[in-house]
């Protein structure tokens, strides 16, 4: 499994864990770490949240501090129930955040600091995210800007891959990405090159909806609605309310084809679409697209 990849899990299972909880506890065996907790003790603090930022994972505390960690090779978090031994030494512990019920653990993480927002933004190594789409800030245009710009430099990668870089957009996950592919009739192997500008349109439009309806839902990680039907909320309705997410070898419910799935770019990721409303569209020599790019999603 690609670091990357393995990073976004980690901080995924370290939001669901420790996310919104208070700190009651915070051990280290980094000085540089020890000092800020002396001056401004983590004890108390709420962790805001977790995020990954390629292989980097940010934890961040209210009053403004951020813990932001590098794996590299051979650094890892582990999650503890309290009082569940630990897999590895504590002479390999780096840093313990203790919550009411979880022990946070980072092991042999070569690169652990404190930041504020401020030199965060300032730090040349932590890569910068894109505007996020949840925010009050995000404007449809923002976004195309950046898929925009994005394809100018890079006019072959592959839509689908870019929906799902957070410095490209931030927030996008793996089920919005075959759903807002979908949503905007775009097969989600495509170049950049050949998407046009009211397509992006589309997509980072249908992705601000499903994002908000999802929040506003209250569900997990990851999960869309395209009714917007606040009725259906349960777990075991989630299913029902996907265009194309896990649904390969079952008919789009739009026309009618078979869905279908294939991992996708260098983390492998499973997108799903429907060939029917999804068509492929390439180039020709001279670079013009050519397919059904005339089709009008709806
Ligand atoms: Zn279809």
């Amino acid at each position: 499994m690609p670091e990357g990849d393995t990073i976004y899990r980690a901080a995924r299972a370290l939001q669901k864990a420790i996310g919104g909880k208070v700190v009651t506890g915070f051990e280290t065996g980094l000085a540089k770490l020890a000092r800020v907790n002396d001056d401004a003790p983590i004890v108390g603090r709420v962790v805001e949240k977790v995020e990954s930022r390629g292989k980097w994972c940010l934890i961040y505390f209210s009053g403004d501090l951020i813990l932001v960690t590098h794996m590299l090779m051979s650094g890892s978090w582990h999650l503890y129930r309290t009082g569940e031994r630990w897999q590895m030494g504590r002479a390999r512990m780096r840093v313990v955040i203790r919550t009411a019920d979880w022990d946070a653990v980072a092991f042999n993480v070569p690169v652990a600091e404190f930041h504020t927002a401020r030199s965060l933004e300032r730090s040349d190594k932590v890569p910068k995210l894109g505007p996020d789409v949840l925010s009050e800030s995000f404007s449809v245009e923002a976004g195309v800007a950046r898929l925009s710009a994005y394809a100018r430099e890079n006019p072959n990668a592959e839509v689908a891959v870019v929906l799902l870089n957070q410095r490209v957009l931030a927030g996008l996950g793996n089920v919005y990405k075959s759903e807002v592919a979908f949503a905007a009739g775009v097969n989600p192997f495509r170049a950049m090159r050949t998407i046009t500008r009211r397509e992006m349109e589309l997509m980072v439009d249908f992705a601000q909806r499903y994002m908000k309806e999802n929040v506003a839902d209250g569900l997990g990680d990851g999960i869309v609605t395209y009714s917007g039907n606040r009725s259906t909320t349960h777990a075991m309705d989630r299913e029902e309310r996907l265009w194309v997410y896990r649904r390969q070898g079952q008919e789009c419910r739009r026309c009618g084809a078979i869905v279908t799935m294939r991992k996708q770019g260098v983390q492998a990721r499973s997108t799903y679409w429907c060939p029917g409303c999804q068509p492929w569209v390439g180039m020709d020599e001279t670079g013009a697209p050519v397919g059904r790019i005339d089709r009008r999603p709806r």
